[in-house]
């Protein structure tokens, strides 16, 4: 997945550009910054690669979740529906904005359970936000009949799925809109960035005030900018957007490289009886960074893992026991325990929505290995590690 492995001679260039001119802010300067925008420049390639109207850069994935949410209007009592597998940045970002994130159990997609979406809506319900886990989808046909249904907003967040498509559609620009990520691990990296896509003319225009202190961005004075409602700061650098721009214009090339390594280790387990594929969709086609496949049960799958570890197969994760990503481990979520004190009406109907259990997300979740697909990988290493895999798959369950 990442693309801080392919660092190289033109993401400094373009960085260098920008810090010849010293221009190191993506507004205004128009005289000094010798044509170069390099924010804007980002924000057009991201667009037409994801083929939406509108892309608007900031500061990190999280940002962009942030102002996603807020620029369609989700605020205090509304309820956002979030995997229980994803990254701690879903709920962060719900609970900055003072709405409640609502776990939902995920199935062998690794991503949210239709029915479970369903049972989890309730008149407050406002958001549904698939995770595209590991580089593959949400049943994102289902989930968009029932957000259409019940009103709701449909929000991707496609941070560890950029480059990855549905029904021929870039993942990200299937929902109202989506979210990726460019930090430092990301497939493509901005350093930290962070990126919303959308095809709506209004949420647009209220993420790029609301991620600049409001800011209209009508003339060329900042100073003199109106400021149709409050915002906040959550903007990109021209440094950071530079590198992205390289690192984008790259994307297809990271793909290609994924889609070969994947697909040899995919292929080396083939024919080991006992394991399963993570589900994808139909129609989706995966970015390929990571292979994700089932175990028979937790034991065997605790068991690979630590076979895996041993016999130097890095890269290998185990996310049952992992404390980003699964809402086993999120004792700071289960208790809210924030650094003040939240709203009351905020940590009440956050207590009334969240103690239960998730047997099928832990089904699931339980037996899962998700190998880390890297790009650095020469013949002889990925070779290797093809024969490590099944090998020690294989022992395993024999
Ligand atoms: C990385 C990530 C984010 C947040 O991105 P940052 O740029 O690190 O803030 C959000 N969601 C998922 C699924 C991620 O993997």
């Amino acid at each position: 997945m990442p693309g801080f492995e392919y660092f190289g001679a033109a993401e400094r260039k373009s960085a260098g550009e920008v810090l010849e001119t010293g221009v190191l802010m993506r507004y205004g300067f128009d005289g000094m910054r010798n044509g170069r925008w390099m924010a804007k420049e980002m924000e057009h390639a991201l667009a037409k690669r994801m083929q939406t109207r509108y892309a608007h850069l900031v500061s990190s994935g999280t940002a962009a979740l942030t102002v996603a949410l807020a620029s369609a209007g989700v605020g205090a009592g509304d309820e956002v529906i979030v995997p229980t597998f994803t990254f701690v940045a879903s709920f962060e970002a719900v609970l900055s904005v003072g709405a409640i994130p609502v776990l939902c159990d995920i199935d062998d997609t690794l991503t949210l359970k239709p029915d479970a979406v369903l049972k989890a809506i309730t008149p407050k319900t406002r958001v549904i936000m698939p995770v595209h886990m590991c580089g593959s989808m949400a049943d994102l046909s289902a989930l968009k009949q029932i957000a259409e249904a019940h009103d709701l907003i449909l929000l991707e967040d496609a941070c560890q799925a950029i480059g990855g498509s549905y029904k021929g559609q870039p993942l990200g620009s299937i929902g109202h809109m989506g979210c990726f990520s460019f930090d430092y691990v990301k497939t493509i990296t901005c350093g930290e960035g962070g990126g919303l896509i959308t095809n709506s003319e209004t949420v647009y225009q209220k993420a790029h005030a609301f991620s600049d202190h409001g800011h209209d961005h009508i003339g060329t004075d900042r100073g003199a900018e109106g400021h149709p409602h409050l915002g906040y700061n959550y903007r990109i650098g021209e440094v950071n957007a530079a590198i992205g721009l390289v690192q984008l214009s790259r994307l297809d090339e990271f793909l290609a490289i994924q889609k070969t390594h994947y697909t040899r280790l995919r292929n080396s387990l083939d024919g080991i009886s006992g394991i399963t594929f993570r589900k994808v969709p139909e129609g989706g086609v995966e970015n390929y960074s990571f292979l994700n496949f089932f175990m028979p049960d937790e034991a065997s799958a605790r068991k690979a893992s630590k076979a895996l570890g041993e016999a130097g197969f890095d890269g290998v994760f185990y996310w049952y026991d992992n404390n980003w990503h699964y809402h086993r481990k999120w004792e700071h979520l289960h208790q809210l325990k924030s650094l003040s004190s939240l709203p009351e009406e905020l940590r009440t109907q956050f207590e009334r929505r969240y103690p239960q259990s998730f047997e099928v997300s832990d089904h699931w979740m339980g037996r899962n290995l998700s190998v880390l697909i890297k790009l650095s990988w020469d013949e002889t290493e990925l070779e290797s590690r093809c024969r490590t895999l099944s090998d020690v798959i294989s022992k395993v369950l024999a």
